[in-house]
């Protein structure tokens, strides 16, 4: 690959782009990150996206970077620049580089580093076949609403349902789905739209948020509440939602078939709508 990336104010080729061995995101995982979207060349959801990165950098503790107004400016240059259609811009700002301690350094300047990945989401065969998941324990640690970049329990997660022959593990806690490896858990069962509520357990998705009010205004019924493994299959669709999936299909849970087997008409739907209106407000 060729692409251009940001680094710390710098745009550079990738092979030319370091950072330090001594910085916390590399030791620590002392960082937070944010995925956007790319349809058509422009950005999805930005606005949110943005607002939920600040919203993780103050959570840390972490200053923002000096470029944090420049961000939208950053991201649409890197589209252009890589020619960019459909996919990504990755954002990763990180508490910088500092001798290896627990306490946090008083004064280190944030890291920031941005690249784009093409990925082709509208055509993607997941949302025609619909995905197939397990059930697995879910063991990360309690602050689920922060996006950092500690991501190892989620990539073991769905090394554990590619093994099995799967797309995706559902994560449970207490006996009800908390959300899916990097993605949110829905079902729907008699018209509603069930999904679990907000709080320090999952990520606050930014797709969640845009496919819920779109579902309202659909006038399709909306509940907030959690459900177990066993209400998801017998459930008449579920579906999981995130910036690089849309909405995807979800057809078998722990090898149970949901409702006929095949993507549900309502998920389609709503698939269907959150790309229409995205794209009515891509900037
Ligand atoms: N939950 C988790 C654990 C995730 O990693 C993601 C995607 N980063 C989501 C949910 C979906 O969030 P979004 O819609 O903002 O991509």
């Amino acid at each position: 690959m060729n692409r251009t990336v940001y680094v710390n104010g710098n745009y550079l080729p990738e092979k030319n782009a370091s950072v330090s061995i001594f910085d916390r995101g590399f030791l620590m995982a002392d960082g937070v990150y944010e995925v956007t979207t790319i349809l058509d060349g422009k950005l999805i959801d930005f606005k949110s996206h943005m607002t939920r990165l600040k919203r993780s950098l103050k959570e840390l503790n972490m200053a923002e970077p000096r470029e944090m107004d420049d961000l939208l400016e950053i991201h649409q240059k890197l589209i252009q620049v890589n020619n960019i259609n459909q996919g990504g811009v990755y954002l990763q700002i990180t508490r910088g580089s500092a001798d290896r301690d627990f306490v946090f350094p008083k004064k280190s300047q944030p890291t920031l580093i941005l690249f784009t990945q093409e990925k082709n989401i509208l055509e993607a065969t997941s949302a025609k076949s619909g995905w197939r998941v397990i059930s697995i324990d879910d063991l990360r640690w309690g602050r689920r609403d922060i996006k950092t970049i500690q991501l190892l329990y989620s990539s073991m997660a769905k090394m554990t349902a590619i093994s099995a022959g799967c797309d995706d593990a559902w994560m449970v806690e207490k006996g009800f789905v908390t959300e899916g490896t990097s993605n949110n858990a829905y079902i729907i069962k008699n018209n509603t739209i069930i999904t679990r509520e907000l709080s320090k357990d999952i990520l606050h998705g930014i797709t969640r948020a845009s496919v819920l009010r779109y579902a309202k205004e659909a006038q399709m019924k909306v509940i907030e509440r959690q459900f177990s493994i066993d209400e998801a299959q017998n459930s008449d669709e579920a579906f999981i939602t995130s910036a690089s999936t849309f909405v995807t299909p979800v057809v078998e849970i722990d090898g149970k078939a949901i409702g006929n087997g095949r993507p549900g008409a309502k998920t389609q739907r709503l698939r269907d709508i959150y790309i229409e209106e995205s794209r009515k407000n891509a900037i």
